[in-house]
């Protein structure tokens, strides 16, 4: 077979399972952030993280447009080197302010801060201690960092506490990293529990606030906000802020450490002038957003309960994120099959992003869902052969 005999192998393999996957190109409508165009076809999209419409918001492009004429299209190297433009500490500056925190980091984006950081943070003498159903990036990073990986059950803070008494002088450092609302299952954290455990056992805590900024918390600054005890947050733009990037927010210390020793930050060339405009645009936006995050809380309850009601188990979830669970690969497949043919949008997740036996069809809610909108996919959800057997 040669030396492409382990890919032909690896493809071939997913293919038998029906678990390849492709690269579906999209086209999306500018003045709907609901629509998006497939093979010329007008879909409504039930799988976007663009909570609130924001990606699409002329004052995020036109935000992103002026820094693009003022500073160029490019960054032109790393932070550390020449890639701080006066926009980029401004933003960090914002950032800091906006979310009452001592300071805060930009990110070239979730993944490579998750990635990164705890490779800077933890070391072989460390403990990393994460819930079972943490984000693959933060995975990435604890790996990296070759500190002992131990993962407590989804949510399970006895466990965690269990495993923290145990390793007291064991280790050098313990670091408790987990996200505040899970991807796949749409459920949270007990953010103030973590923090009171983070201090009892004087564990580094981390949380990821990825799926919360922009949507929940006061005036959307996400699941974290104004809480103590969290010794970094991160956040993306790439969500509900509508553009692209990410950021961390902490004490002058960490900051100053992560500029230091963060392979993520150092090597790599600095957000591009545009993104930091649209970034910009979103922090001033997001705030005043209230209106649009009540609606959108409103009609997850709406949502759950509709589904509920027509029998669909909507396993933990009290977020956006809905996961329509289904157990069996095929049943899912087939289900997310029928609402595109139907023109809507919503991702069959399946093994090996979650376990066997766990697969489900995934929506995510946006303030710009209309109730239109929404009867439309409980119909059509309604009419699914699959929801009769
Ligand atoms: C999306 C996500 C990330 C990655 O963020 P990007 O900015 O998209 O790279 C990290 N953590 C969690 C929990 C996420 O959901």
């Amino acid at each position: 077979m040669g030396k492409y005999g382990f890919i032909e192998r690896a493809l071939a393999q997913r293919k038998e399972n029906a678990r390849f996957r492709a690269l579906q190109p999209l086209i999306p409508d500018l003045r709907d952030p609901i629509v998006v165009y497939k093979d010329g076809r007008r879909m409504l999209s039930f799988c976007s993280n663009d909570y609130l419409g924001l990606s699409r918001h002329p004052k995020l492009r036109e935000g992103a447009a002026r820094y693009l004429h003022s500073h160029g299209a490019g960054a032109t190297g790393s932070r550390l080197v020449c890639g701080t433009y006066d926009i980029h500490a401004r933003v960090e500056e914002m950032l800091a302010c906006l979310y009452a925190r001592e300071s805060a980091l930009l990110f070239n984006s979730g993944f490579q801060a998750n990635s990164t950081l705890l490779a800077a943070l933890a070391d072989r003498g460390s403990l990393v201690l994460t819930d079972k159903l943490s984000h693959n990036s933060l995975l990435q990073g604890a790996l990296l960092s070759r500190a002992t990986l131990r993962r407590y059950r989804h949510r399970d803070l006895t466990e965690l506490e269990r495993r923290l008494r145990d390793a007291v002088g064991r280790y050098e450092r313990t670091l408790i990293v987990t996200e505040s609302v899970f991807s796949m299952d749409g459920d949270r954290s007990d953010v103030d529990r973590l923090a009171a455990l983070a201090q009892a056992y004087e564990a580094f805590l981390i949380i990821d606030d990825a799926h919360a900024v922009g949507v929940w918390g006061e005036h959307g600054l996400g699941l974290t906000a104004n809480k103590g005890g969290i010794d970094l947050v991160i956040g993306t733009f790439g969500k509900a802020y509508g553009s692209f990037g990410a950021f961390g927010l902490c004490a002058k210390s960490v900051k100053d450490y992560l500029i230091n020793f963060c392979p993520g930050l150092i090597y790599t060339t600095a957000l591009p002038p545009a993104v930091i405009g649209a970034i910009e645009t979103a922090l001033e936006l997001v705030p005043q957003l209230d209106r649009e995050r009540d609606y959108l809380h409103r009609l997850c309850e709406q949502v759950r309960a509709r589904l509920n009601g027509m029998g669909f188990d909507t396993h933990t979830s009290s977020t956006q994120i809905i996961p329509i669970m289904l157990g069996d690969e095929k049943l899912t497949l087939s289900l997310s099959q029928w609402l595109e043919q139907n023109a809507i949008l919503a991702t069959a997740i399946r093994p090996p992003t979650v376990e066997t036996g766990k697969s489900r069809v995934r929506i995510a809610l946006s303030s710009h869902h209309t109730s239109e909108h929404i009867e439309y996919f409980l119909r059509v959800l309604q009419d699914w052969d699959g929801a009769r057997d």
